[in-house]
Parts: structure tokens; C-alpha cells; sequence
């Protein structure tokens, strides 16, 4: 006799560790930008698992990949290599300013990598005194003690005990604030080439061009989380292509997998040299079944026609969003790069992103928020142009009913 398990938001409460609120919609299963819930209604997802999913769900090339390799060998432990690992960090070596991949299990993990590295490049070259890092407020790198303390919200590594020290934040795109910090003592300036979680807010020229000046004065190690923004979430293969500048260190993950853990940080050979044999490791990181489905999201994506695509649909999404707020006006900015748009709410509506995101599901539209007054976007890369304007007719509706309760 087998009993039949209710898999319910009920069973949430009474099972899981209480740190998240999940909605009470239950998806099982997902086609393109379509989701599905236990009740058969059926979703537009704007959200793409918080900007993973770049090629949607159960994407063609994922699914025979992950087939594919699920039937030669899944896991092996760093004792050996293997074939899919070895492919994919030749793609990211080939197609960036890198030289040298590590593999980790999430964006955490692979910015805990470059934490590290960055750490031991500077004690190793420039001598023990050099340890301070300097990150952004609002940042957001992780949840590992090290990296949430890197981040720029202190709410999410207080209460925790003695924080990992000499890490300080100046403000986003203010050259000046990096100045005031920044010294021979600074081994790494960490950023994100456009801070997501915390509110969609692009990096002047000027700031990004000033703060890699600022790290070449100082000898310091430039960091680009590219965690949200990479594999071509911003309408370049990593954002800063598209800045000007280029990073020492570079991580990324979330779509890298496409919806299959893995992270990875780049970096180049001089700097790689400092994790030394034993000094860095992961049971899982670059697995061959996460890096066989990296390696086929990183192929898909990584094409003209994709790219460009995510340019022509950004404006399909501001044009649309910006239709919705001449007739409700909820908006007071719409901005963003790419298929990563931040909707502003108006003073009137400040501290109600969540509720804009639980009304758009009751219209069957998955949307995200970033912090309480922003609505943020982060469909699949691919999604067809008419879910885009299905989702933005659902989306309007729940907008509608915003303004009029
Ligand atoms: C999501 C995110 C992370 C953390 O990634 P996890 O896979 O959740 O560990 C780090 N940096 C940025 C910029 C992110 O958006």
C-alpha cells in the first residue's frame, strides 16, 4: 500500500524551511513560454525562473542534450575531466577576454570562486596587506556568507554572527564614492554591469570607463558579476561587450544552465594561476550533464539571430509597456537593457510591486519584482512575439484592476 502524497501549498508550510513564500500556484510543467499549473491554467512567463530560462521551458536543444548525456555518465567528482566540461569552457575561453574557466554549482558559488581568487592574487603579488574589497550598495552576489556579505543589502547577511571583513560599499555609478575607498589596499572592485535585484539600474559610461581606470591606478582586480545579465540577457553574449570595458574576473550562471544548475568564472591565466592545485574546489562544479545542457544553451543562444532577436523584442516590451502607462500612468520609468526591464511604479503606488505580480498571475501572467516598487521582466530570450503581446494584454488587465481597486 502506498499512501498518495498531496503535493499542495499546504504541505509547504507544514515541510519546508519557512525562508521562502511561494505563491500558491503549483506549475508542472512548462513548454516554450507557456507554464502550466496543477489546475491546467495555463501562464505567459515574463519571469524565466528569475531571468534562467533564456531559451524558455523545455527548450528542443536543452531536452536532447540532457537526454543525451543523461544516458552516457552524469558525475564523475573533479579526479577526472570530462568531455562536456571541456567543450564548454573552450566556447566561453573562445567567446570572451578569457583564458581560464572555473565551474561552480550556482552564480554564489562561482562569485565565491572569484571572491577567493581575487583574495589570493593580491596576497600572493602585491603582498598581505592587500585585502579590502569594494562593492556597490543595492549589489547582489549570493546568499553564501562571503558573497551576501560582498552584497549590498546588509538586512540579508545581519544576525548571522562575525561577517568575512574588510569589504566596503560605495554607491553605483558614483566615480567619486569608488575614489573615497579605493587604495593600494583594494585587491578587487566587484560590480554588477547592471545591477539587477537591486532595480534594473544601468551603469553610466562614464562610471564603468572611470572604474576600470580607477582599478588599473590601484591594482586592482575588476569583478563583473554577470550572474543576471550574461549569455545574453542584456542583447550581447556578456554585457560588457557591449561597455567598453573589460573585467579581470567574470562570472556567470543563471542562464548559463538555461535552467540546469551551473555557474562558471572566467578569468585570465596570469590571475588563474593563483588557485593553486587543492586551493579551490567543488564535488559538483563542472559536472557533464549541467555541462552538456550549458554547453547546448550556450550554442543556441550564442547566434546572431538570438541576439539581435532580444534587441527587436526589448522594444516590443517598451513599447507595450509604455501603451499600458499612457492609460493607467502606474509607471513613472521604464528602463533596462535587453530582456531585463525594470517598470518603475509611480509615487502613488510605491512599496506595491508584489501586489502588481500577484494580480498579474491571477490573469496568468508570470512577471518578477526587484525590491517593493519595481516590476521587473526577464521573459526567455526566445519567446514568440505573440506571447509577448498576450502576456502584455494579460498584464494590462492586471494593471487595470490595480488602478481601479
Ligand atoms: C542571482 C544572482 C546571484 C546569485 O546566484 P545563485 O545562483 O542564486 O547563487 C549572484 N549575482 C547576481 C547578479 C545575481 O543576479
Amino acid at each position: 500500500m502506498t499512501t498518495q502524497i498531496q503535493a499542495n501549498r499546504a504541505l509547504f508550510d507544514e515541510v519546508m524551511v519557512p525562508n521562502y513564500a511561494p505563491s500558491a500556484v503549483i506549475p508542472v510543467r512548462g513548454q516554450g513560454s507557456h507554464v502550466w499549473d496543477q489546475n491546467e491554467k495555463q501562464y505567459i512567463d515574463f519571469a524565466g525562473g528569475i531571468a534562467v530560462n533564456c531559451l524558455g521551458h523545455c527548450h528542443p536543444n536543452l531536452v536532447a542534450a540532457l537526454k543525451e548525456q543523461g544516458e552516457k555518465i552524469w558525475h564523475l567528482s573533479n579526479v577526472m575531466t570530462n568531455e562536456p566540461a571541456l567543450r564548454l569552457a573552450k566556447k566561453l575561453v573562445d567567446n570572451t577576454f578569457a583564458e581560464k574557466v572555473y565551474f561552480a554549482n550556482s552564480g554564489g558559488e562561482a562569485n565565491e570562486a572569484a571572491f577567493k581568487l581575487a583574495r589570493r592574487w593580491a596576497l600572493d603579488v602585491h603582498g598581505a596587506e592587500k585585502t579590502q574589497i569594494i562593492s556597490f550598495k543595492q549589489a547582489f552576489h549570493g546568499r553564501t556568507f562571503f558573497t551576501v556579505t560582498v552584497g549590498g543589502q546588509e538586512a540579508y547577511s545581519d544576525g548571522f554572527g562575525p561577517k568575512p571583513g574588510d569589504i566596503v560599499h560605495a554607491e553605483y555609478n558614483n566615480l567619486d564614492s569608488v575614489k573615497a575607498l579605493i587604495s593600494a589596499k583594494t585587491c578587487a572592485v566587484v560590480m554588477e554591469p547592471l545591477q539587477g535585484e537591486g532595480g534594473i539600474i544601468s551603469p553610466t559610461d562614464a562610471f564603468v570607463k572611470g572604474v576600470r581606470e580607477l582599478c588599473n591606478e590601484h591594482n586592482a582586480l575588476l569583478v563583473f558579476d554577470e550572474v543576471q545579465t550574461g549569455v545574453g540577457r542584456l542583447g550581447a553574449l556578456y554585457a560588457y561587450m557591449e561597455l567598453g570595458v573589460t573585467p579581470d574576473i567574470l562570472t556567470t550562471a543563471k542562464a548559463l544552465g538555461g535552467g540546469f544548475p551551473i555557474g562558471a568564472m572566467i578569468t585570465t591565466t596570469a590571475i588563474a594561476k593563483h588557485l593553486k592545485i587543492g586551493t579551490h574546489g567543488s564535488t559538483y562544479g563542472g559536472n557533464p550533464l549541467a555541462c552538456a545542457v550549458g554547453e547546448a544553451a550556450f550554442d543556441t543562444v550564442n547566434t546572431p539571430e538570438v541576439l539581435n532577436g532580444v534587441k527587436a523584442k526589448a522594444e516590443l516590451y517598451k513599447a507595450g509597456l509604455n501603451e499600458i502607462n499612457e492609460k493607467y500612468h502606474v509607471f513613472a520609468e521604464i528602463r533596462g537593457k535587453g530582456l531585463l526591464i525594470g517598470a518603475v511604479l509611480t509615487e502613488k503606488y510605491q512599496g506595491q510591486a508584489k501586489a502588481f505580480l500577484m494580480k498579474a498571475m491571477d490573469e496568468g501572467v508570470m512577471v518578477l519584482v526587484a525590491g517593493a516598487n519595481i516590476i521587473r521582466f526577464a521573459p526567455s530570450l526566445v519567446i514568440p512575439d505573440e506571447d509577448i503581446e498576450e502576456g502584455l494584454a494579460r498584464f494590462e488587465k492586471a494593471v487595470a484592476s490595480m488602478v481601479n481597486t
